[in-house]
């Protein structure tokens, strides 16, 4: 007996494809699934993070519906993954309030931290709200920079507890007992930065009239790397501060404004890709009760990326003010709802082709 329905659905499809292994060469899932002949709760949030929900195995399927078997993996896949988010965060109460409302929360959180900036600057001087001019030190007009580095140092420091605790739960749950680790962390990591399993056998991921394939590889490597300069940019930006006491906003030419637009424009085009793509998925295929918590955290990021361009090309007029608030806002909510996030299904998913590589390696798992 398992503790959710969705649990039993997957154990029963697994079951199936475990006597079938028609897809065993698409991705990683299937040659997983044929090391067992039984399956406990470990191994179905395994198989179900090890998935990168491309619905090759939908589309090949002879038994998905409207068949009588029924076999729908790529659903009840990302239904047990979704459930996984949310039964390993850290604290485990506020799951829920993430999981259906992510989208909501997200936004609201956001604009209370911009509304705040914006009182905080009408406080001290209502006319700071609109004043012009980029010249260093413009910014902490707004808001000064103990109070901006306080509250964001704050945050930063959360998110990276609540995810680091939500990982090893995670990896507590699932990961193999034994099995050499050393040579499986660098081929999980190879794995998962190439998306590897997000070909779907070679073919890439289905759309929903199954006749050509998207380009959510694209996109998420977009999203990825752009994601990875925007915070180098942060990183560089605070040494600027701290060790050389250059004060913000930095001419166009400077290390921290290339990387924060180039990571910016990587940001918008691929989480701009990777909402349109969700829209077009077969939603047979999806958790669709779920689907909010997906768009919330590319939408998280498309704003973030969205007010820090507008920023910095508008930095100079009376927009500045507003325009700051915004994206301090934005990326407030954006490290609030990390731990709570689609931000985890990076980790998560790391951690399953973490030990898809462990077993590879012991058992000698044949792709
Ligand atoms: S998804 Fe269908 S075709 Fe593929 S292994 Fe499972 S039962 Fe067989
Ligand atoms: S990665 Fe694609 S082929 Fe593999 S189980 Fe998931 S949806 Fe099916």
């Amino acid at each position: 007996m398992f503790a959710t329905k969705a649990l039993e659905e997957a154990d029963r499809i697994a079951t199936i494809c475990n006597a079938c292994r028609y897809c065993e060469g698409l991705c990683a899932v299937f040659p997983a699934i044929e090391t067992k002949r039984a399956f406990v709760e470990a191994d179905l949030t395994y198989f179900a993070n090890l998935c990168h929900a491309c619905g090759a195995c939908f589309q090949a399927c002879q038994f998905s519906p409207p068949h009588e078997f029924n076999v729908n993996l790529p659903r009840v896949l990302a239904q047990v993954r979704a459930d996984s988010y949310k039964g390993y965060v850290w604290p485990r109460a506020l799951g829920g309030v993430f999981d259906r409302n992510g989208l909501w929360v997200s936004v609201l959180a956001a604009l209370s931290v911009a509304a705040f900036v914006l009182a905080l600057a009408a406080f001290a001087d209502p006319a700071m709200i609109f004043a012009t001019g980029s010249e260093a030190g413009a910014f902490y007009r707004l808001m000064p920079h103990a109070a901006m580095a306080a509250l964001f140092g704050a945050v930063f420091l959360y998110a990276i507890t609540a995810i680091a605790l939500g990982f090893r739960a995670f990896w507590r749950g699932i990961g193999p007992r034994g099995g050499s680790r050393g040579p499986s962390i660098w081929r999980a990591m190879r794995d998962s930065g190439e998306l590897r399993y997000l070909g779907g056998g070679g073919e890439g991921c289905r759309n929903i009239d199954d006749t050509s394939p998207d380009h959510r590889r694209i996109y998420h490597h977009l999203t990825f790397y752009g994601f990875l300069l925007c915070f180098a940019a942060t990183v560089v930006a605070t040494g600027y501060h701290y060790v050389w006491g250059r004060l913000a906003p930095y001419a166009w030419y400077e290390p921290p404004v290339i990387l924060g637009t180039l990571g910016g424009i990587g940001l918008l085009f691929g989480t701009l890709g990777l909402i349109a793509a969700k829209w077009r998925r077969n939603p047979i295929m999806e958790d669709q009760p779920r689907r909010g918590m997906d768009y919330a955290f590319s939408l998280m990021l498309f704003l973030t990326a969205l007010t820090g361009l507008l920023l910095l090309f508008l930095r100079a007029t009376a927009a500045m003010g507003i325009l700051l608030a915004l994206h301090l806002g934005v990326v407030f909510a954006l490290f609030l709802t990390l731990p709570y996030s689609k931000f985890v299904h990076g980790l998560f998913r790391f951690a399953a082709l973490l030990r898809f590589a462990i077993e590879r390696q012991s058992l000698t798992i044949v792709e």
